[in-house]
């Protein structure tokens, strides 16, 4: 007799999308919402809020209509709102600058809520935080799909700052048009309007105007007000160093058990799970989810409950000898903070030969996701690397691909690489391996055009016509910042807790009778997690339980 394993109820019919993307509250659910905010008149033609203004209130329709407007052409209506129904997107989580114009289409009431006041019914009210947050959610996806952004990339696809711009912007869900001077017809003309010269590509357009020049990422994030919101001087219960999925980890954790968090992160929130475009082995997602999707649903949930992140500037320098701790960031600015969690992770290896930066970007990638797939399609490619990280890539490129050249300098795939990727590599007609090989150089003008390989068994190299080759060969500690503040191991790994022995401990001159907490380094109330950590496992699952296990002795430190 067979026992049929015990099913899940059946789930609920899911609701229509255009009902999730612009709900109607009920009266019960509106007398609810009324509570944390304040009823209003408003008139025809009221500017509730500009485009590009921080989004500091919700709005929620009692008699009347709103309509969001798109910023680049005025007069378009993205979406209008009737009775029921609420303003925000995205930015009302995070702080951001709204990207449409919200106005009032007639004459009527609403109830206008303060972003903080909304946060905190979001954070104790379950059944309007589901509709909130999904609908907040939904419309960010539905902005980026409808390409209403008031920024222009204009650049080439063969261009290494394109790439970086582009990846900032997408990796941190910022909607944008690229005009692909290669490609498109027209944009000659608009570059001679603007005076640029090709030493100016990247060009970052708003509302027509040019505003960068081949920015960097800090630019950007100014430019386009993504830290406007976070104040700088007061001092933090926590602040934490990189948002990985360690550090997204303990966001979300320290923020919902009430510590005043901010997230520092020199790029995008994801870190390297970011760059996945599969994460398979991740609890509670069978058929895997691209790292990008992790990493946007936990900063979602961190700043649900309050977290604020910083992106595009990074830790400069971690201040030891004081309390409360402080950080240099970027801009020379400093954060204080009474406990501090580095998750800065790790970073990958770069590939020892002779001018390959002139092609990262431009046919050389760490990271293989939907976009470097699009780049390759039909191509041939080459992937560099034996681990689990290179696997993936094989496989996911492999559907894109003509053909897959995985050149692994050992005598085959690592042990450590899961097995159900080995299967899926030894089935796959278009993935070749070439064992003992390993890459000597890289050709092309402006952009890879071909790549050498030499067998080391039997010497003989050969140069094939490839323009794309993806660098999955393992990576080192970002800590080079942390310039001997910290205990770190011989590849340069910080220590922590039962790891770090009394002579280590008395060298860094640890102050405390109590020996450091399990991911406390050599100083007391600094901790680490994640990939940074020595002996970590180096795994997403890994990294997530220490960023939440490190808020517990976050708790303590701050009662001493
Ligand atoms: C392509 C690829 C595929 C992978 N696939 C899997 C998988 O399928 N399953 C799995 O379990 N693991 C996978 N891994 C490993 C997994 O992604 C890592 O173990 C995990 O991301 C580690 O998380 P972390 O938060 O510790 O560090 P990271 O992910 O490295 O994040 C660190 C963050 O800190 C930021 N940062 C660095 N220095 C600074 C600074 N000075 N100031 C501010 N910010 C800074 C970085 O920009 C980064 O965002 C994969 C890794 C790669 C590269």
């Amino acid at each position: 007799m067979t026992v049929a394993a015990p099913l899940a109820p059946p789930a609920p019919p899911a609701r229509p999308r255009a009902d999730r993307l612009y709900p109607t509250l009920t009266p019960a659910q509106l007398e609810r919402v009324a509570a944390h905010g304040r009823r209003r008149q408003v008139a025809q033609g009221e500017v509730l809020q500009s485009a590009g203004a921080p989004a500091t209130h919700c709005f929620v329709v009692v008699a009347g209509r709103i309509d969001g407007v798109r910023p680049s052409a005025a007069e378009e209506i993205v979406v209008s709102l009737g009775p029921g129904m609420f303003t925000g997107e995205a930015t009302m989580l995070s702080g951001r600058p709204g990207l449409a114009q919200i106005r009032a289409e007639a004459d009527g009431e609403v109830i206008e809520i303060a972003r903080d006041d909304l946060l905190a019914l979001i954070q104790t009210d379950g059944e309007l935080s589901a509709i909130f947050m999904r609908a907040f959610i939904l419309r960010r996806v539905e902005l980026i799909a409808r390409g209403v952004s008031d920024v222009v990339v204009l650049g080439s696809t063969h261009c290494q700052g394109t790439l970086r711009v582009r990846e900032f912007l997408t990796r941190n869900g910022h909607p944008h048009t690229m005009l692909d001077l290669d490609r498109d017809p027209g944009v000659q003309e608009l570059l001679d309007r603007f005076h640029i010269t090709a030493a100016d590509i990247p060009v970052i357009l708003t509302c027509g105007e040019v505003v960068l020049r081949n920015p960097t990422n800090q630019q950007i994030a100014d430019a386009l007000g993504f830290n406007d919101s976070i104040d700088q001087t007061h001092v933090r219960d926590l602040v934490i160093v990189g948002a990985g999925p360690s550090g997204l980890a303990a966001a979300v954790y320290g923020a919902s058990e009430g510590l005043d968090v901010l997230v520092v992160e020199s790029t995008a929130p994801g870190g390297q799970a970011g760059s996945s475009s599969r994460i398979e082995n991740y609890l509670g997602f069978p058929t895997g989810i691209a790292g990008m999707d992790l990493a946007a649903r936990a900063t979602n949930q961190a700043q649900k409950f309050g977290a604020q992140l910083m992106v595009g500037t990074g830790a400069r320098r971690l201040t030891c000898d004081r309390n409360p701790r402080a950080l240099e960031i970027g801009d020379g600015q400093r954060l204080s903070a009474r406990a501090v969690i580095i998750a800065t992770g790790a970073e990958y290896r770069r590939l020892a030969i002779d001018g390959l930066s002139r092609f990262e970007g431009a046919g050389v990638y760490y990271a293989a996701t939907f976009m470097e797939a699009q780049l390759c399609a039909g191509d041939e490619v080459v992937i560099v690397g034996a681990g689990n990280s290179a696997g993936q890539a094989a496989v996911f490129l492999a559907g894109a691909a003509r053909r897959v050249h995985m050149v692994i300098r050992s005598t085959g795939l690592a042990d450590t690489m899961s097995r159900y990727l080995i299967r899926r590599i030894e089935d796959h007609p278009a993935i070749v391996r070439h064992v003992r090989t390993e890459i000597v150089s890289l050709e092309g003008n402006g952009h890879l055009e071909r790549v050498g390989w030499r067998d080391n068994e039997t010497g003989r190299v050969e140069t094939h016509g490839i323009r794309h080759v993806f660098t999955m060969t393992g990576a080192v500690p970002s800590t080079g910042w942390l310039a001997g503040c910290l205990t770190l191991d011989a590849k340069g790994f910080i220590k922590t807790g039962p790891d770090l022995s009394p002579e280590e401990l008395a060298a860094a001159r640890w102050p405390l009778a109590r020996a450091p907490h399990l991911l406390e380094t050599s100083r007391p109330g600094v901790f680490a997690v994640g990939d940074v950590r020595a002996g970590s496992l180096k795994r997403v699952a890994s990294a997530v339980g220490e960023g939440s296990i490190a808020i517990a002795a976050v708790h303590q430190v701050l009662h001493e």
